[in-house]
């Protein structure tokens, strides 16, 4: 943040009285570091404790330079963001404060809300990953042992069959008794074993099943980020050998945060729902669209040149710009309800991943252009505005 403790108006001193320590200990005057050590007068701090103060000053210099309250979740979260535990949280925090844009605490626990989502997510896939290994293995192994047990079975039948042919000698008839009695346990074996097979199997659908639930929007039905960099990277190596062109389309809805503010989330959420079942209208199999999140939609066009992809996002723009919405609970209309979209050439870029910011970029470019209108990496407002007038 590059703020001094005298920037934040908190020094050193009146931090460590405001917890009451230290404050009766400066009466040796000194300069602060010596006034607030724990071991003032027996010669240097302990690096723990030095450490230990530094963190408690990062964070409350992160506290007070954003106006944060001070609470239990601010101070975990300013740790976490001081100490390097969470480098993503400080990243996006870096950009955030890059951007001008407020850290508020409702922007924190949206942050830290995505981030245990995408958490859980993580851990369910690699959860789900390890159980399909494990099942899959115990499958083959049941299904092994099932057969051998079978086949040992059935030459042991035989064989019961020759010694009751030798005669009726009491070794022979013991000996018929125990190759009996081994029959009938293996017979159970094999019906235990298949019980085991069968119930595998209603595993692995049941993990199959999972697997597609945590790639799932729950509040869309749609495809989530996840499910979409998949499709993202399989589609790219494909299309990169069969030459068809791709295109990637980020739409973002216009203004929504007005929805939200003059509506209240649920019916935001009644809204996400209702564009993004508009937009899944263009889906097919050559066409995924996924949200990304929040109120942030991705589409991927396999087969269409950034023309035709321009074509198809700015029909899908047009269609839910002219419906009307009204808030069912309040009868009130929500106004025009828009997205803008920003569009590239995934194969203009070495990496899907450049490609996705170039259409963010476009994206944003749509935004700055009045929003409710589409853009290609390479078109201009100018070239747009060209365009609709010829
Ligand atoms: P812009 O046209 O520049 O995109 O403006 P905006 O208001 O859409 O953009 P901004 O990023 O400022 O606000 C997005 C809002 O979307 C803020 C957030 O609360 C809301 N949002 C994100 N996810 C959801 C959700 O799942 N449900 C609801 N109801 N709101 C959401
Ligand atoms: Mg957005
Ligand atoms: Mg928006």
């Amino acid at each position: 943040m590059g703020m001094t403790a005298k920037d934040t108006g908190l020094t050193r001193e009146g931090f460590m009285r405001w917890f009451g320590l230290g404050g009766k200990r400066r009466h040796g005057g000194g300069d602060g570091q010596r006034a607030s050590s724990s071991t003032e007068g027996a010669g240097a701090e302990d690096p723990r404790d030095r450490r230990r103060r530094q963190t408690l000053e990062d964070i409350s210099r992160f506290l007070l330079a954003h106006g944060l309250p001070v609470s239990t979740f601010t101070l975990d979260v300013a740790h976490d963001i001081v100490t390097g535990a969470n480098p993503a949280l400080a990243q996006l925090v870096a950009e955030r404060v890059n951007s001008r844009d407020q850290i508020t605490s409702d922007w924190l626990e949206d942050v830290i809300e995505a981030q245990n989502r995408e958490n859980g997510v993580e851990q369910l896939h690699a959860l789900v990953h390890r159980l399909e290994s494990s099942v899959a293995a115990f499958s083959s192994t049941a299904t092994a042992a099932r057969t051998a047990t079978k086949d040992y079975n059935t030459a042991l039948k035989a064989h019961v069959g020759g010694l009751g042919a030798i005669g009726n000698d009491d070794v022979i008839a013991e000996l018929t008794r125990l190759a009996r009695d081994m029959i009938s346990r293996t017979r159970d074996i094999e019906r235990e074993l298949s019980r085991s097979e069968k119930e595998t199997r209603t595993l692995q659908k049941s993990l199959v099943d999972a697997r597609r639930e945590a790639e799932m929007d729950h509040l869309t039905g749609l495809p989530n980020r996840r499910a979409f960099e998949a499709v993202l990277r399989a589609e790219f190596a494909a299309t990169r050998d069969s030459g068809e062109p791709l295109c990637v389309a980020f739409c973002d809805i216009d203004n929504f945060k007005r929805v939200n503010d003059a509506h209240g989330h649920e019916a935001g959420d009644r809204i996400l729902r209702a564009v993004a079942l508009s937009l899944a209208g263009i889906s097919n199999d050559k066409c995924h669209v996924a949200r990304h999140g929040g109120e942030e939609f991705v589409v991927l066009l396999r087969g269409k040149s950034t023309t035709e992809a321009w074509n198809i996002l700015d029909d899908a723009r047009e269609r839910l710009a002219a419906r009307k919405f009204v808030n069912r609970a309040t009868d009130r209309p929500f106004g025009r309800i828009s997205f803008s979209a920003g569009i590239a050439d995934v194969h203009a870029y070495g990496d899907p991943r450049e490609a996705l910011r170039v259409a963010d970029e476009a994206l944003y470019r749509a935004k700055s252009a009045g929003r409710n209108c589409v853009l290609t990496a390479d078109q201009s407002v100018a070239d747009l505005e060209a365009a609709r007038a010829a």
